[in-house]
């Protein structure tokens, strides 16, 4: 109870990618009395909770870490293409210790309330273990996806095996060994953990909803000579993952489909197959925003499904996809179509044979009862706003910000939201985000953000807060950007919130690429934070409506969208 409403200048929510290098930035480059909250035991974020067996980074390690450190970059080597989780702590603690940072976290402590009080000037926050603390700023840097979403199937309750969602893993070891298992999920984590899952479960059976697009990871041990080449090339791929549309250390082509015959787009995407990764969607520059260009792509992945999956039935349930490829984001693997042909797994059609319940020892479906010892939710996250609806936020007048996102997350540059002075959001809804390498974006709202508050100390600006105006052609602007993409064709995505029961069907992460994100922001700082309201005591000092031609004027063309 020593820190009873101690008082800070920054608050920061989460002790992951973002909030660690957001407190860095803050309490060394800004010298502000920052203090980091973080529901976990430990640092990590995602990579904290998510510890599901095949779990590993769809990013290449070379481009998922922080660059705004030459010696840190330079100093750290990863060992395989992906890292998995066990190596990113590694290597967020290793950049913890060299920074010093641990010492301004506080671990298990969990953020309930957060209300902003008008006459301090300040936000007042309750963690669940009892600690009440105020700060000037307040920063979430709470990721896009750590929000399990745990289907209502009924009966769950009555199970009486174990059962785990995968973004909640045990840190002791689970065993598989000889039981009987359900997966309920083939999404990017589904496709990563029934491989792993299959080798030394009794049986696997495989729930399945929505077959998927996926593409060989192609992970394997870093070469010397590769790693001299990130070693010797800092600039040269920083370069390149900033000014990418998704952040990523590959170029998109510039080609289009049709540009190419038959023969030569086969070859195309045979050697992207090869190479394996996301880099497969980088094949064509219009794979994402013409259904004809993409169908080419997704034949071809439809055609590698086949060729794998030696049951027919179980071959035409897992390729019978009806959305564009990338349509939903993108997974890659290793070895999940072939893990169909062992004789330990099988597939569950959902869409064919529904689950009607859970029951003790098993899953019903309309045909069957499954028996079982384990069942995995691989079943996704209520994703970018489901974090912040578990907390009690309230900006002026007691406004609750369930309230105001309601129909749908309203933010200005997925920055600040009308209504709550001095909140920054990093990577939240209406920003490039989960449709990028996250490192890339978080380092880009982080170095902002300190910007912003640095702005503000040098002008005695004591609030700084999204205008409405400006909220509102945002919004406006982060739907345009996912109307010129396939992604909004795609009905059960959650990028679209569709995954969650009740949740409004808005396109939550700004499609318009990272690299014309990051020129917005720039030009926002440029022309005095317009679209932001800067107040000083009672004083507007700056509240320069934007104009949308003016302020968004980079974003007349979406043509390589972030994704
Ligand atoms: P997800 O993509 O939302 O997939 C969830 C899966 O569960 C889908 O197959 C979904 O089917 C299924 N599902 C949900 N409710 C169900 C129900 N009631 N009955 C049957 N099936 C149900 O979640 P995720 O796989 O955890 O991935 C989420 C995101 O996390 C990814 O898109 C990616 O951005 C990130 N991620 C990244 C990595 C990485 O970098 N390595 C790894 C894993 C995840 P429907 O498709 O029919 O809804």
């Amino acid at each position: 109870m020593l820190d009873q409403l101690k008082s800070y200048d920054a608050i920061i929510i989460g002790a992951g990618f973002s909030g660690l290098y957001q407190l860095h930035s803050l309490r060394d480059q800004l010298g502000l009395d920052t203090l980091v909250l973080e529901a976990g035991s430990d640092l990590g974020g995602t990579w904290f909770w998510n510890r599901y067996p095949g779990a590993r980074c769809d990013s290449e390690s070379h481009s998922y870490c922080y660059m705004f450190s030459e010696e840190i970059y330079k100093e750290w080597e990863w060992s395989e293409r992906y890292p998995g989780p066990t190596e990113i702590r590694s290597y967020l603690n290793f950049v913890s210790k060299k920074l010093d940072l641990r010492k301004n976290i506080k671990f298990n402590t969990s953020v309930e309330k957060a209300h902003f009080i008008e006459d301090a000037n300040q936000w007042e926050i309750t963690t669940a273990n009892g600690l009440v603390c105020r700060s000037t700023y307040l920063i979430t840097a709470i990721g896009c996806i750590s929000s399990a979403n745990i289907p209502n199937i009924p009966g769950l309750e009555e199970f009486t095996g174990d059962w785990y969602h995968t973004g909640k893993w045990p840190h002791e070891n689970v065993s598989f060994k000889d039981k009987r298992v359900g997966q309920i999920g083939t999404g990017s984590t589904g496709i990563q953990a029934a491989p792993v899952i299959a080798e030394t479960a009794g049986h696997l059976h495989v729930f399945q909803r929505t077959p998927n697009y996926s593409v060989p990871a192609r992970n394997a041990p870093l070469t010397k000579d590769f790693k001299e080449y990130v070693r010797d090339n800092y600039e040269e791929i920083k370069d390149l993952v900033q000014s990418t549309p998704n952040g990523h250390p590959f170029r998109i082509s510039t080609s289009k489909v049709f540009d190419s015959n038959e023969d030569e787009r086969n070859k195309v995407y045979e050697d992207a197959w090869e190479k394996g990764g996301l880099q497969f969607r980088a094949t064509y520059q219009d794979l994402t925003t013409d259904k004809k260009a993409n169908d080419t792509a997704a034949d071809f992945l439809k055609s590698k499904i086949k060729s794998v999956v030696r049951d027919k039935k179980t071959a035409e349930a897992l390729s019978e996809i009806d959305y564009p490829y990338a349509g939903k984001r993108p997974p890659i693997d290793t070895n999940y179509f072939e893990t169909f042909n062992k004789e330990n797994v099988s597939l569950v059609d959902v869409k064919k044979e529904s689950i009607l319940k859970i029951t003790k020892d098993g899953i019903q479906t309309n045909q069957r009862h499954i028996p079982l010892d384990i069942i995995v939710f691989a079943t996704g996250f209520d994703a970018i706003t489901g974090k912040f609806f578990e907390m009690d936020i309230r900006g002026r007048n007691g406004v609750k910000l369930t309230d105001v996102w309601r129909e749908g997350p309203k933010t200005y540059l997925g920055l600040q939201t009308p209504g709550f002075p001095n909140l920054f959001t990093i990577t939240g809804p209406g920003s490039p985000s989960v449709l990028c390498n996250m490192p890339p974006c978080i380092e880009q709202h982080v170095e902002w953000i300190s910007q912003c508050l640095e702005y503000m100390r040098a002008n005695h600006i004591d609030t700084c807060e999204a205008d409405e105006s400006a909220a509102t052609e945002w919004v406006k602007h982060v739907n345009e950007a996912a109307e010129a993409t396939l992604l909004v064709t795609v009905p059960h995505s959650w990028y679209l919130g569709a995954n969650v029961e009740g949740k409004p069907r808005v396109f939550m992460p700004y499609a318009g690429g990272m690299n014309r994100y990051r020129a917005l922001c720039d030009d926002v700082v440029k022309k005095q934070y317009v679209g932001f309201k800067m107040k000083s005591k009672s004083n507007v000092i700056n509240a320069v409506t934007p104009n949308k031609n003016q302020t968004f004027d980079v974003t007349n063309q979406i043509k390589t969208p972030g994704i």
